[in-house]
This record gives C-alpha cells, structure tokens and sequence, in this order.
C-alpha cells in the first residue's frame, strides 16, 4: 500500500495548483456574478492538457485515469475555483464515449473535449421521477433512420456552454416490450429541444436549466454506442468517475475553506496578543473539519485507485463512500470557515460564505446523501431495499 502519488502525478497537482491560483477565487466569484463563464480558465486548462488527462491518447488526451481527473478537480477547488463542469464533460461524457462510444464518436467528440474546445453536458435528472431514475419519462422513439425524443429534464448544468448534452431517454425494447435506457449526443440547437435558466442560490459561473424536447430529431448515429445494448452499461460507466471526481471537488473546497479561516485565525487578534485560533473553541472545529476532508481525500484515492485498476464494483462502494464522505466533509468546512471568520466570512472578500451553495448543493447533486446511504444499506450492509 501507498499513499506517493506518482512523480508525474505529483507534478501534475503542482502546475494545477499553480493554474488555479493565478485565477483564484476572486475571478471566479466576478465571473459568477457577472453572469459570465471561466472561459480563461477552462481554455488554458484545455490548452495545458489537464482537462483531457483520463481520455486515451490517441484521441488527443494524456490516457491517464480517474485519479488524475481527481487531482485537477481537486487542485482548482483547493484554489477557489470548483468546476462543475469537470464532473460532467471530461469525467461523465469523456468517460462514456470513450468506454462505450462507437470509433466515430470517439474520434469526432473526445479530441475537443480533450483540448477544452467542446463540452459535453449529461441531462438524467426529470421533474417527475427524481432520484428515481426507473421512472424516467424521456423516450425515444424510432422513425426510419431518426430518432425522435420527446421529455423534461430538469437541473441540467452548463446546457449554455455546451455544443452537446448527452440525454438519457427510454426506448421500447421490441425483443422484451420494456422500456429499456438509452444515451443521445444532441446538438445543444437542434430544433425542438429548448431551455430556460433556473434561478439557484449557488454562487457559480455554471448555470442549471430547464430542459424540453419536444419532436427533437436526431439521426441514428446520435444514439451512443453501437446499439441499443450499451445504453444500460453506458450509464454506470459514467457513475463512477462522476461520483469520485466530485467527492474530489468537495475535498478541494474543503481545503479552501480551512486554509483561509486558518490564515486568518491565526493572526487574528481580539484580546491582546493572542490570535483568536489560540483559543480552542476556534481552532477545534477547524481541525475537526480538516480531519473529516484529510479521511475524505484518503477515501477518493481509494476510489479512484479501483477505479484506474477496472475493479468497477469495489469503485462503486468506494466512490460512494467518498462522495458522501467529501460532501459532508466540505460543507462542514464551509460552515467552519464562515463561523470562524465572524462578520468576515459573511464578506464576499474573504471569499469563503460564496461557496455555502455549492456546497449545501453537493450534499444533494449529482446523488444525494440519503440516496447513498440507501446504497451502503443494501449493498455492503445486506438491507432488504425500503423503497
Ligand atoms: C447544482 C446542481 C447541479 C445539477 N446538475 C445536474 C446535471 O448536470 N445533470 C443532471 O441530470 N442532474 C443534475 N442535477 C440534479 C441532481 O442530480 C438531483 O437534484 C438529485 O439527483 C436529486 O434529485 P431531486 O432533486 O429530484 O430530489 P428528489 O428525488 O425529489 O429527493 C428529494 C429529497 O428526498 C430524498 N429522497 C428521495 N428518495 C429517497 C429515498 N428512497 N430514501 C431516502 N431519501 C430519499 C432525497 O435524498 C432528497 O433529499 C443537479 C442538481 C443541482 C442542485
């Protein structure tokens, strides 16, 4: 066993160290509230290869694995910049083209994800079957060589950015007459498929929408994969690199967040000479929360370890584990921060109360606590399933 990241693994936190703090959280703050993107920042990442790190070389990336996907995602959050875009072009719609995708679609779509130049956002969620993703409504439906889809989708990140979204839908399967998953690359103009801005109270450059298909006509070759058979194993190929890369996320907030109410505790100064993190009541809950992120890190290299090393069903458990580990960890931290700084953290300068949303939402999305805790209860625990 070791905890070494490789040297080059260990160059690569360094120079996505380096990147983020140049941009910081105060860019991505402006960003946010500017209603604009971090488009500076997701070029350069592109353009210095770290957003294509786990997809295969010979579609332009460095053909490492989830474990440096994580270190990136990690690196920029640890820097004031979560991107949630990472978890879903390069780790979801990376993941499953090139694990899934036909050759055409590996060669046509993972170069520009690669290099940063196209994004590929994933619609799952629907208003009406939530968490419960067997009711999903979205149905695709076979005309000539087309198929049409007709649906909702709800929550769906970075539609505005994005050339693509990958829409899972249903289609009738003849062979059996269920209704069985499927995963679209539509254009994000096709005629028919239309969105509008939902409202959050996350301060973030990345936008969630409303999505409607109606009549949305794609041609065959739109459909992921090489029938309709790798629709199902196309999905769980995308859970986990999408669960341990914001658990990687979660981590690097968490590590933002402490090292600011650090700086700031221990210079600090309101009774006498003595900073207030001298006084246990401030620095223990600080260390509390940095011991939750550090076993919350350890849990996401263990994930992704299983992960690069194709054992999928143990990453499953891990990825999991560290997610709901890393979303508590990081929301733990934020408060911390934020109590710790008194009236400064509820400042927008001292950057630590605009990350509340974000992580209040990564508790929820992209897979909620409590639907996590379901999956330990049945699968490593042996509960009988309550819903
Ligand atoms: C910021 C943000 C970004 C997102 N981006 C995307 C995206 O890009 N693409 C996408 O497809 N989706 C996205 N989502 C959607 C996200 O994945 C869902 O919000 C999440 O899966 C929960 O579904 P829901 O909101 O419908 O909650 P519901 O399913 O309505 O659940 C509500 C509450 O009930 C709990 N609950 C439900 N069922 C059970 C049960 N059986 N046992 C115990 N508790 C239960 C849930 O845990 C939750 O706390 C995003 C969400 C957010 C907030």
């Amino acid at each position: 066993m070791t905890f070494d990241l490789t040297p080059e693994q260990d160059q690569l936190r360094d120079a996505v160290r380096a990147l983020g703090r140049r941009y910081g959280h105060g860019y991505f703050v402006e960003k946010a509230k500017a209603g604009e993107h971090t488009t500076e920042l997701w070029a350069e990442a592109g353009r210095l290869g770290y957003l294509g790190v786990n997809i295969p070389t010979e579609y332009g990336g460095g053909g490492g694995g989830i474990t440096e996907l994580a270190i990136v995602c990690e690196e920029l959050a640890a820097a004031g910049c979560p991107l949630l875009l990472l978890v879903v072009s390069p780790a979801i719609a990376a993941t499953v083209l090139a694990r899934h995708g036909t050759e055409e679609q590996r060669k046509r779509h993972l170069p520009g994800l690669a290099d940063g130049s196209a994004k590929i956002v994933f619609a799952i969620t629907e208003p009406e079957a939530g968490s419960n993703f067997h009711r999903l409504g979205t149905v695709a439906r076979r005309e000539g060589d087309d198929w049409v889809l007709n649906g909702r989708k709800c929550y769906i990140s970075g539609v505005d950015e994005a050339g693509h979204v990958l829409v899972v839908a249903r289609t009738e399967d003849s062979a059996t007459g269920k209704l069985k998953p499927a995963l679209f690359l539509v254009p994000t103009d096709a005629a028919g498929l239309t969105r509008s801005k939902l409202d959050m109270e996350i301060v973030s450059p990345e936008n969630q929408f409303l999505l409607y298909l109606d009549d949305v006509r794609v041609p065959a070759d739109a459909l992921l994969g090489e029938s309709l058979d790798a629709g199902l194993p196309a999905l769980f190929a995308g859970l986990n690199p999408e669960r341990i890369t914001v658990a990687a996320m979660g981590a690097g907030t968490g590590r933002y967040a402490i090292e600011r109410a650090s700086e700031y505790t221990a210079t600090r100064k309101v009774w006498g000479g003595r900073s207030i993190g001298s006084h246990q009541g401030v620095s223990h809950p600080l260390a509390h929360a940095a011991v939750q992120v550090e076993l919350a890190r350890l849990m996401i290299q263990k994930a992704a370890t299983l992960y690069d090393a194709g054992r999928d069903l143990e990453a499953g458990v891990a990825g999991n584990m560290a997610k709901y580990a890393a979303g508590e960890a990081a929301a733990l931290a934020v408060d911390t921060a934020v109590q710790a700084l008194g009236g400064a953290g509820m400042t927008t300068e001292y950057g630590v109360a605009t990350l509340l949303g974000a992580v209040r939402a990564g508790r929820i999305a992209p897979v909620s606590r409590e639907m996590i805790l379901n999956f330990v209860a049945q699968h490593v625990l042996g509960q009988d399933k309550s819903y």
